[in-house]
C-alpha cells in the first residue's frame, strides 16, 4: 500500500521538537511518511506551544491558512497537538470547524487509532485525559543517522511559577523509571547517537516518587557509565533543586559536558518572590560560583523575562547588574506575556507592551556584547567538537558543537560525521565559532574517556 503522507509542523521549545520526532514514530509505524510539502500530505499536524502569546497567535494563523487546502481536499486530515490543545480541547474544534481532531500533551499514543477512525467514520474527535505516565514516555523515536538525541526523564511539572502556563498543559511532575531511560541510552547507541540530552521541565528533582535511590546525580552517574556514549546533557534545570551533589558531578564525570542552563527569570529579590521561585538572587549567584570552582571552563546560559507585573525600573537595573556580573555564556530572553489561568495573568501593575519591547531591547544589547566577548576569549584555542553535520551557511564546511555548546562551522569532510575532532578556533561570533580544519585528525576515544 501507498504510504501516506504527514506535514508536521512544529512550535516551541525542545520538548515540543522531540514530542515531534515521537509523533513521526508512531504514525510511521502505520505507514506515515513524513512530507514537506502541505499539498502532498493526507495529514496536517501542527504540534503547538502556549507559554506564550506570540506563538499561540501564529497556530491561529496557520489554521486559518489550511482552511483552503481542506476545502479542496476534502479527505484531507487535520489535528492540533501539544500544549495548545491540550488548553483548548473542544474549543479549538468550534473555533475551527474544518478541523478534525485535538489531541492533548498525554495522548500521542492514540494517533494512530484516531486518525483511522477519522477516515472511517468521518467524525471529529478529541483527546486530552492526563495519565499517570503519558505513554509516549516510552517512545523511542530511531530517525536514520544522527549524532545527537533527547531522552526524555519526566513529564509534567508541580512548581507552579506564576507566570507559567506548564504545569497546567503538561500535568503534574512524573519521573520515568532509571532503568527504562538506562534501555533507550543504549539503544541510541546502537543506530550511531553520541550525545544524549536529558529532557524535563525540572530535570534536577528527577527521582520523585521513584522507588530506591533516584535522584538525578544518580541518574548522571549511571548514563556516564552506558559505553558508546561521548556526551551527556541535560535541560531545563531549577536553581533551588540544584545540589552539591550535582555541582560534584561536573568534575567526577566525564562525559558530562561543561555546560549549565539555569534559568534565573529575574535578579530582583522581589520580583523572584513574586514569581514563586523559591530562591533569590544571592542563593542564585552563589550556586553558579560553585558551579564554575568545580568546573572552571563551564559555560553558564539561562532564561530570563522581563516586564513581569509590577516590575520597576529599579528591579530591571537589578536584573541587567546579574547579567553583567554572572557574565552569561548566552541568554534566551523573553518579555512576559500575559497566560490564561496562571497566578501573575490576574496581578495588578502589568507593564505596558511598549515598555517590556523596550526593556527587552536593553537587555538584548548588553548580552549580546557579553556573548561576542566570551565567544572571542575561544579564538586561538584547540577545542573539541563532536560534527555533526553540514554547516547550513557552506556546503563545504562541516558543522558541531563544542563542548561548551558553541556551534563550530570548519573546513571538513562528511566522513568525520558522529566523529569528535579538534579544531583550533580561529574567529568567534554573536551565536557561532569559526574553525579552521581539523589538522589533528579524529580525537581517540582512549583520550577521550
Ligand atoms: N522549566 C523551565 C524552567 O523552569 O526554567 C522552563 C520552561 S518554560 C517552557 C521556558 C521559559 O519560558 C521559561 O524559563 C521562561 O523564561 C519563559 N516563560 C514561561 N512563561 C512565560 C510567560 N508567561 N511569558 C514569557 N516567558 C515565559
Ligand atoms: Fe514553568 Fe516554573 Fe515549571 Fe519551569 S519550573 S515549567 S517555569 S512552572
Amino acid at each position: 500500500m501507498r504510504p501516506r503522507r504527514v506535514y508536521l509542523e512544529t512550535f516551541g521549545c525542545q520538548m515540543n521538537e522531540h514530542d515531534s520526532e515521537k509523533i513521526l514514530d508512531i504514525l510511521n509505524r502505520v505507514n506515515y511518511q513524513a512530507t514537506r510539502t502541505i499539498h502532498d500530505a493526507d495529514l496536517i499536524l501542527i504540534n503547538t506551544c502556549t507559554v506564550r502569546e506570540k506563538p499561540e497567535h501564529k497556530v491561529y494563523g496557520t489554521l486559518g491558512r489550511f482552511r483552503q487546502l481542506k476545502e479542496n481536499k476534502k479527505e484531507l486530515i487535520l489535528g492540533v497537538g501539544g500544549c495548545l490543545a491540550q488548553q483548548e480541547g473542544d474549543r479549538l474544534l468550534e473555533r475551527f470547524p474544518y478541523l478534525d481532531f485535538v489531541v492533548g500533551t498525554h495522548n500521542l499514543h492514540l494517533l494512530p487509532d484516531l486518525v483511522e477512525d477519522i477516515r472511517k467514520t468521518k467524525g471529529r474527535r478529541c483527546e486530552t485525559c492526563f495519565y499517570d505516565r503519558a505513554p509516549s514516555m516510552e517512545v523511542i523515536p530511531l530517525m536514520g543517522q544522527r549524532v545527537r538525541a533527547y531522552v526524555t526523564i519526566m513529564q509534567g511539572c508541580d512548581n507552579f511559577c506564576s507566570y507559567c502556563i506548564v504545569p497546567m498543559v503538561r500535568g503534574p511532575e512524573t519521573s520515568r523509571p532509571m532503568a527504562r531511560i538506562l534501555a533507550e541510552v543504549r539503544v541510541l547507541t546502537e543506530s550511531g547517537v553520541r550525545e544524549v540530552t536529558l529532557l524535563g521541565q525540572n530535570v534536577n528533582s528527577y527521582g520523585k516518587g521513584l522507588k530506591g535511590e533516584a535522584s538525578f546525580p544518580a541518574l548522571l552517574k549511571r548514563v556516564n557509565e552506558v559505553g558508546g556514549i561521548d556526551r551527556i546533557r541535560f535541560t531545563t534545570s531549577h536553581p533551588k533543586d540544584l545540589s552539591r551533589e550535582l555541582i560534584r558531578c561536573f568534575s567526577d564525570l566525564p562525559k558530562l559536558c561543561e555546560h549549565f542552563h539555569l534559568p534565573f527569570q529575574s535578579g530582583s529579590d522581589r520580583i523572584l518572590k513574586k514569581m514563586n521561585r523559591g530562591y533569590g538572587r544571592e542563593d542564585y549567584s552563589e550556586k553558579v560560583e560553585r558551579l564554575r570552582e568545580a568546573c572552571p571552563s563551564i559555560a553558564i546560559t539561562a532564561d530570563v523575562l522581563v516586564g513581569f507585573p509590577g516590575e520597576t525600573e529599579r528591579d530591571f537595573q537589578d536584573t541587567l547588574d546579574l547579567i553583567e556580573t554572572i557574565e552569561f555564556d548566552s541568554l534566551f530572553s523573553f518579555r512576559f506575556s500575559k497566560r490564561k489561568g496562571t497566578a501573575a495573568a490576574d496581578l495588578p501593575n502589568q507593564i505596558p507592551e511598549q515598555v517590556r519591547r523596550e526593556r527587552l531591547m536593553i537587555l538584548q544589547g548588553i548580552q549580546k556584547k557579553i556573548t561576542r566577548r566570551k565567544n572571542r576569549e575561544v579564538e586561538g584555542r584547540l577545542e573539541r567538537v563532536l560534527v555533526e553535520g553540514r554547516s547550513r551557511k557552506h556546503a563545504s564546511e562541516m558543522m558541531g558543537r563544542t563542548r561548551s555548546n558553541r556551534i563550530v562551522n570548519f573546513p571538513g569532510d562528511a566522513d568525520l560525521i558522529g566523529q569528535e575532532v579538534l579544531v583550533r578556533i580561529e574567529k568567534g561570533f554573536a551565536n557561532s565559532l569559526r574553525g579552521t580544519s581539523s589538522l589533528l585528525g579524529p580525537v581517540k576515544k582512549a583520550v577521550l574517556v
